[in-house]
């Protein structure tokens, strides 16, 4: 995700410098198809020739620049209307410098990440938007004040964070699923990638790879398995197959623990019923007291 957001920033800003340099040559032509302006190019072209050759004449030179320079300025042009002049004298405009994004690209390349990780369609907040002072009940006001600025501190520090599995626990409406959104979001404007799936989704993705030629598995599940962040949203909504969620499950989470890969999990079950669901090698995983972190959301239905 992070190389096709990359690369289709590299490609709309060839583009733009391209279309700029045809335009700049667009104006040379039709500027010089004025006679006046033409003229005082060719006197001053003269002048410059007769001054390289005989070291003498510079005065001349000014003064036929001088003249060609009012030519354009009648017209409308200035010199610098005939070259491409880059706005980033670092990357000259093309997103890339040292074979590093450019900050001038930062805000572009966040963008192009959102729609590669599939964000930009999706309704999510940034913790900072996250109106915790309107939630009545004092207790689960500070309960969730201090889950937020918890999971802010913690986005703001990703990848290099301990607990790699968050596990968001709660009822209904209990902001779970806003929390998991706002770390994805924070993820991906900090350049990382993140992807956010309903267990549901994650479930037919594990099917398809299932019955798809062993060559394409790896395709199929190559973004949830290198996702920066993978979001896993509702775990235990979606139906228990036989052979594949269960499995294709546990291999995720150990494939992500061992890439040290964060992911995020919300479900409106609590650890007893996981563990009846997804049996004790899965839940062992989310609930690793050094890589896991569990969060139990209390109280009353809040919609952020
Ligand atoms: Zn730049």
């Amino acid at each position: 995700m992070k190389k096709r957001a990359m690369s289709a920033l590299v490609s709309a800003r060839q583009r733009m410098i391209n279309l700029k340099k045809a335009e700049a040559e667009e104006r040379l032509t039709a500027a010089f198809a004025l006679p006046d302006v033409k003229d005082a190019h060719t006197q001053f072209v003269k002048a410059s020739f007769a001054s390289g050759m005989s070291g003498k004449g510079q005065e001349s030179v000014e003064e036929t620049h001088a003249k060609y320079v009012a030519a354009l300025s009648a017209h409308g042009y200035s010199e610098s209307d005939f070259y491409f002049v880059p706005a980033c004298p670092i990357c000259g405009d093309t997103g890339v410098a040292n074979g590093k994004l450019c900050n001038c690209a930062a805000s572009e390349y966040v963008a192009y990440l959102k729609r590669e990780c599939g964000l930009d369609g999706r309704a999510l907040s940034h913790f900072e938007d996250l109106d915790t002072e309107r939630i009545k009940n004092p207790a689960q006001r500070a309960d969730m004040q201090k889950i937020v600025s918890w999971l802010m501190a913690y986005s703001a520090k990703l990848p290099n964070v301990k607990y790699k599995t968050l596990v968001l626990l709660g009822g209904t409406g209990t902001g779970k699923t806003t929390l998991a959104g706002a770390v994805a979001l924070a993820a991906v404007e900090r350049g990382k990638s993140a992807l956010i799936m309903s267990a549901y989704e994650l479930n037919s993705l594990f099917l398809k790879c299932h019955t798809s030629p062993i060559a394409e598995r790896d395709g199929i599940l190559s973004p949830v398995t290198h996702a920066d962040v993978l979001v896993i949203d509702d775990l235990g909504t979606e139906p228990v197959l036989r052979n594949v969620t269960l499995e294709y499950l546990l291999v995720l989470f150990e494939e992500r623990l061992r890439a040290g890969l964060s992911t995020v999990i919300t479900s409106n079950l609590g650890m007893g019923a996981l563990r009846s669901r997804y049996q004790e090698r899965i839940c062992s995983r989310l609930s690793e007291r050094d890589t896991s972190h569990i969060f139990v959301l209390r109280g009353d239905d809040l919609r952020l």
